[in-house]
Parts: C-alpha cells; sequence; structure tokens
C-alpha cells in the first residue's frame, strides 16, 4: 500500500484534481492494478467508466431571481445554482409554491407536498429538516436524515412535478461557524453534464425567502416555528407572487472524467447475478495557488486500500460477485459515484451492498469544526467510523462482528451528529438514496484535513492493515449466500400532528 501511495501522492500526480492530468494518471494506474490483480474488466470489455463534465464559473452579470408580488420587483443575486445541463442557462418564468422543508417522508407520516400542485411551478423550501437539533426529532434525532440533503429535495421536487426548486437555509438554526483553518482548499466546482436531476435549484439569500412569503403576512421564520413545533406542513401557493430566474454558466466545454472498474465473477448459478460494491474515490484536489495538496490520507489511503483488498480476494470461489470502483471526481460533490448509480455497471436491483473506504490512514483529531460538536477518540489506531450504518442496522451488525478479527472498534457518532454532515459528504450517498445498504468506513477528521500537509508520512499503515482485514472479511460474508442485508428506513415513532 505504500508504494501505491508514493506514486498517488507524488509531484507528477501533482494533487489528481478532477479534469487534470494528474487524476487521469491515477485513474490509468488504478486500472493496470485492478488487471494485474486479476480483475475482470469492470463494465465488460474495458477498467474505465467515462463521464462527462462541464466546469462551473456562474456568470453573476447573467444570473438574477426577481421577486414580482403586487406590482413591486425586487432583484436578488442567487447563491449558488444547480444546472440540469450546465452547458444551456435556466431562463423561467413562474409561478411559486410554498412547501415547507420540501420533505416526501411516507415513512414518518409527514409530507410537505401534501395538499399542493406544484406541477410547472417553482417550490421555495427551507434547506435541512424539521426540528433539526433536538435529540427527539421524529427525524432521525440530532442526526441527519436523506431528507435533509439538498440532491433529495431536488429529486423529490422533480417527482411533484416543480419547475425549480428554490432553496433558503431555514432562518431558525443553531448551526456551528466554526474558524475554517486558511490552508483548508475547496475543489474547483465543476457539475455532471448529465444528471439524473432535470430541474434547476437556485440557493437563495434569505432576504429573497422573505420577499417571497410577504404576502403570507408572516416571515420565514414564523413558519419554521410553526411546522417544528406543529410537525404539521404549512405548504401553500404563494397567490400573486411570480418569480424570474436566469442564470448562466461561463463555459460549455464538456470533458471526460472516469471512474475505474474491476469485478470478481461469484461462482454460484442463483447469486453471482448480485454484487457487493468495495468502493474509493481517487481525486482530490490538485494544485492551487502554488500548493500541491497530496491527499495522501483523502483519499490515497482508501484507494489503496480498496486495490489491495481486491489483490487479497482474487482468485477466491465466491457466491455473489464482487466490484471494485474507484470513483472520480468526488471532491466535486461526488460526481463519479452519481454517474456510476445513474448508468451502473451492474444492476442496483441486485446491488446488495456498498463498503466505501475513504479517509481510512489516520486517526481523528479536534479541528476547528470538531470542538464542542462531538467526542473524538484522539489518536486511537484501533477506531473507526461507520457513516449511514442507520440505513441498515444488518450490514452495521455484520460488520461489528467481523471487526473483532480485525482489532477495530466502529463508532456510529456521525449518524447521530449534523453539525459535519457527514452523511451527505461521501461515496456511500447516492447508493443510500437508491435504497442500498451503503456506510463508509472512515477514520475521521484530523488537521491537515483538505491542507497541503495531507502526506504520507503522518499516514497509519498499522490502522489500513486493519482496515483492510475488516473489509476482506466483511466482503467474504456479504458474498456468501447467507441473505444479504436489508435497507432500512431509520423510523422514529411515526408523526401524529
Ligand atoms: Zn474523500
Amino acid at each position: 500500500m505504500r508504494a501505491d501511495l508514493e506514486f498517488l501522492a507524488s509531484p507528477p500526480a501533482d494533487g489528481r484534481a478532477s479534469l487534470t492530468q494528474g487524476a487521469d494518471a491515477a485513474a490509468w494506474f488504478l486500472a493496470t492494478e485492478l488487471r494485474k490483480a486479476g480483475l475482470l474488466p469492470g463494465d465488460g470489455s474495458g477498467y474505465l467508466q467515462r463521464f462527462d463534465l462541464v466546469a462551473l464559473h456562474l456568470d453573476r452579470d447573467r444570473s438574477s431571481v426577481v421577486v414580482r408580488h403586487a406590482g413591486d420587483e425586487q432583484r436578488f443575486a442567487p447563491v449558488a445554482v444547480f444546472f440540469p445541463d450546465p452547458t444551456r442557462e435556466v431562463d423561467l418564468a413562474l409561478d411559486v409554491v410554498f412547501a415547507g422543508y420540501g420533505i416526501t417522508a411516507p415513512e414518518f407520516g409527514y409530507d410537505d407536498y401534501a395538499g399542493v400542485d406544484v406541477r410547472g411551478k417553482a417550490v421555495l423550501v427551507f434547506d435541512h429538516e424539521p426540528q433539526e437539533d433536538d435529540p427527539g426529532s421524529a427525524f432521525h434525532g440530532t442526526g441527519f436524515t436523506l431528507h435533509a440533503n439538498v440532491w433529495a429535495k431536488t429529486w423529490t421536487a422533480q417527482q411533484h412535478g416543480a419547475a425549480a426548486l428554490l432553496v433558503v437555509t431555514e432562518p431558525i438554526n443553531a448551526h456551528r461557524s466554526a474558524p475554517r483553518p486558511p490552508d483548508r482548499a475547496n475543489a474547483p466546482p465543476q457539475a455532471l453534464a448529465e444528471s439524473e436531476l432535470r430541474i434547476p435549484r437556485l440557493t437563495l439569500p434569505a432576504e429573497a425567502a422573505t420577499a417571497l412569503l410577504k404576502g403570507t403576512g408572516r416571515t420565514p421564520g414564523d413558519w419554521q416555528r410553526a411546522i417544528d413545533r406543529e410537525m404539521r406542513p404549512a405548504s401553500r401557493s404563494l397567490d400573486g407572487v411570480a418569480v424570474s430566474l436566469q442564470a448562466v454558466n461561463g463555459t460549455n466545454r464538456v470533458q471526460a472524467s472516469w471512474n475505474v472498474a474491476g469485478l470478481l465473477p461469484g461462482i454460484d448459478p442463483r447469486l453471482r447475478d448480485e454484487t457487493i460494491l468495495v468502493t474509493s474515490h481517487y481525486d482530490h484536489l490538485g494544485s492551487q495557488e502554488g500548493k500541491t495538496y497530496p491527499g495522501a490520507n483523502d483519499n490515497g489511503s482508501g484507494t489503496v486500500a480498496m486495490v489491495e483488498v481486491a489483490r487479497l480476494l482474487a482468485g477466491t470461489r465466491l457466491a455473489r460477485s464482487v466490484l471494485f470502483v474507484s470513483f472520480g471526481s468526488e471532491e466535486q460533490l461526488m460526481l463519479g459515484s452519481y454517474h456510476y448509480a445513474a448508468h451502473p455497471l451492474r444492476p442496483l436491483a441486485t446491488t446488495r451492498a456498498v463498503l466505501n473506504l475513504d479517509m481510512v490512514g489516520r486517526n481523528e483529531e479536534h479541528t476547528p469544526e470538531s470542538v464542542g460538536a462531538y467526542e473524538v477518540t484522539a489518536g486511537r489506531s484501533d477506531q473507526l467510523n461507520l457513516v449511514g450504518a442507520a440505513y441498515s442496522p444488518d450490514l452495521a451488525a455484520l460488520l461489528r462482528r467481523e471487526s473483532t478479527g480485525s482489532g477495530l472498534t466502529l463508532s456510529d457518532k456521525f449518524d447521530r451528529d449534523s453539525s459535519m454532515r457527514t452523511l451527505f459528504r461521501c461515496d456511500h450517498l447516492p447508493f443510500l438514496q437508491k435504497g442500498i445498504p451503503a456506510v463508509w468506513l472512515f477514520g475521521g477528521f484530523h488537521p491537515g484535513y483538505h491542507e497541503p500537509g495531507d502526506t504520507i508520512d503522518r499516514l497509519d499503515f498499522d490502522k489500513m492493515e486493519r482496515v483492510v482485514r475488516l473489509t476482506v472479511d466483511a466482503v467474504r460474508a456479504l458474498a456468501s449466500p447467507s441473505p444479504p442485508p436489508r435497507f432500512r428506513y431509520p423510523a422514529g415513532a411515526r408523526i401524529t400532528p
């Protein structure tokens, strides 16, 4: 694993930023290693799955939200824009419906879309979910449910026939605004040329929500308080309100990125069509402002651990098939795994579990964001987090069983914390959103995360070896003829307003 990392974190790989030669070199290297390990081509003929991306540079001069109400006209700059096709501009004039948190959750008996017709209209929603900071909330206490995510909200709006989604930060919230280390970088923004989401989403400033809701005689905060208190939707058509939405991306150049996939075919004729996925992402932040971000832990560690698991399992006779996939463009908000979930190499209907390895080579330590938010097991090499396990108690139990042999203790603390949004931050998410048991095996956050100091010399190879052992044992169990884990929504008590 150290030898593989010497390449992935090397100067020629240049931080492996999506749509750079460094990332492509990493993808070709991984394809070669999966082939050398003895896996079959993941897509039948090759080891690379292409997907198309467009760089995002919102043209601010040509992007606006205009709210018209009772002869009044107010213009706002969108905070952010999601383009279903970033090569085409958004230009829409629409009526508006307010739909609370924009959540349809039959498992809780809660539906912000009940009783309103949003077909062909813009839908205004709050981000996140009701009673977010309440440990007793039906929405999984202080943890997030999948409904709190904007991809899910956009999908839900689209399913209800909406033409656009307008999202505003919920006005009353206890979100932490901890100081950010000066060397922490973000990836240059990019978007899929073709997404499963077909409607635009515009993130609006708070004043725009106030203007949109003015005719109701209540403020956004009033509406949020009412919903959180009663746990009853307050959705309504905003009569007499119209919006004009305009958004233009500064480029329409389409470029290729890559997922890398290798297959270990199962041998049981009844089960070999079923798939266990072992995943990672190989991309990182590249070089920015004269600094290179080697990304040894994020996610060189999970990538080489995945390849090592493939080497150890290659040639073994397992009942179900195992597909190893290293995704590209995760740092651009999981574009490689979203593409895979929309264009799977093996059917999702018979994909039984996903084990995603990301940042498994360091021990967690407090960062400015985590102090006061959650406990860390500082410096402990035998400690690993499971993220998303709340959605499959079966898979969590299997991993706990298998962890005894690897000397790892597993924590689900990130499923009980919303401050770090951990549930929404990695490649397990698109699979959870498709109802597939999926967990992120995660060493935790640490100083140096998304900083130039994420270097090989800081890695704990003993820990990585334990993670590889756990993954090998878990895959053997998952690919055996035993019944596969089930997906289950972590439903609290049904809400009875
Ligand atoms: Zn990562």
